[in-house]
This record gives structure tokens, sequence and C-alpha cells, in this order.
């Protein structure tokens, strides 16, 4: 069934730059039965109780929601530098030039609160292990990470087990 999944995914060649070939989920997203299967595809794969979904900006936001509801959980919400109103902690990672932001209310999860985070793709994990470094400084208990698409090659399942983080993923591109 994964496989179907897989096949609403498209790949745009070169983007964004020469050489990169951008798994877009857009496709996916706009299929009515695909995004509901990826949701429940991705509760599936969830064993015990989810306080907080902590869902990715932005592409982790279009799974997070539906996949919180259906968890019967909150929504945490994990964005780029300077989006949040409120009083914030950052995390920076690095990205092949430079580095980015990650940022979260300061007060967003309660010390104990079991916390999943979701976004739509893996690949060097430096992003959800920028965001599991949020999580894990407002003393939440990490219960994992989902993602749509893991592109294994790039080594993030690895730096994600490496770190304690359990991972799953629906589908590879190799
Ligand atoms: P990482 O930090 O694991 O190297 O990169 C993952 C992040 O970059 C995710 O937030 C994901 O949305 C984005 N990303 C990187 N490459 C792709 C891609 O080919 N397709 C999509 N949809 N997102 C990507």
């Amino acid at each position: 069934m994964n496989d179907e999944l897989k096949a609403l995914v498209r790949t745009i060649p070169d983007f964004p730059k020469p050489g990169i070939q951008f798994r877009d989920i857009t496709t996916l997203m706009l299929d009515r039965v695909g995004l509901a299967r990826t949701v429940d595809a991705l509760a599936a794969t969830v064993d015990g109780k989810v306080d907080l979904v902590a869902a990715v900006e932005a592409r982790g936001f279009a799974i997070g929601g539906a996949l919180a509801v259906k968890l019967g959980a909150g929504l945490l919400l994990i964005r780029k530098d300077g989006k949040l109103p409120g009083a914030t902690i950052a995390e920076d990672y690095a990205l092949e030039y430079g580095t980015d932001r990650l940022t979260m209310h300061v007060d967003a999860c309660a010390p104990g609160a079991r916390v999943l985070i979701v976004d739509d793709l893996l690949a060097t994990g430096g992003t959800a292990l920028a965001a599991a470094r949020l999580v894990r400084r407002a003393g939440a208990d990490l219960v994992g990470a989902r993602f749509i698409v893991d592109l294994p090659e790039l080594g993030g399942a690895k730096a994600l087990r490496d770190a304690g983080i359990p991972a799953e993923s629906l589908f590879n591109f190799e």
C-alpha cells in the first residue's frame, strides 16, 4: 500500500538547484485518498500514548494536524526563526552552506509530555535533530519521529538512531 503512496510523490529534477532531485509531496497531498491513507499509515506506526505531535515547518504542518487529531494528541508547531509571537527557545542546524534555526514556544510542552516529531521527509536528519533538541530541552519525553519519505543515502535514519530517537518512514527513495 505504501508503494501506491510513493507513486503519488512527484520528482522534480534540479530543484532547488542543479543536481538535486526534489521529492515533491504536494501531489500526494492533493490526492484525497492518498492524503487520508498517509495519515492513517503514519498513525499505524505509533504505539502508546502521544500527548503532542511536534510538526516541523512547513511541510510537516501539512500532515501534523491531521495526525494529531487521529492520535488524540495536541499539535506543537516548530517554526523557522522569527515566526512565533511568544517567548521561544531556538536551535541552529547546519545546512550545506550556512545554518538555519528552528524555534518553539518555551512553554509549549509540559515536562514529561510524550512528544512525537513529524515532518514530510528525512534527509540528513539535521532538521529533525534540531527539533528533537528543542523538545528535549523543554523536558519532554521524545517518543520518536515519523516521516512520509526517507532518503536513506543521506544518513538521517542512522543519525536519529544514534541520538536514541526511534524513527520510521512510510517509504524510501534510494
Ligand atoms: P534534513 O534536515 O533531514 O537534511 O532535510 C529534511 C528537511 O528538508 C525537511 O524539513 C524537508 O521538508 C526538507 N527537504 C529536503 N529535501 C527535500 C525533498 O526532496 N523533498 C521535500 N519535500 N522536502 C525536502
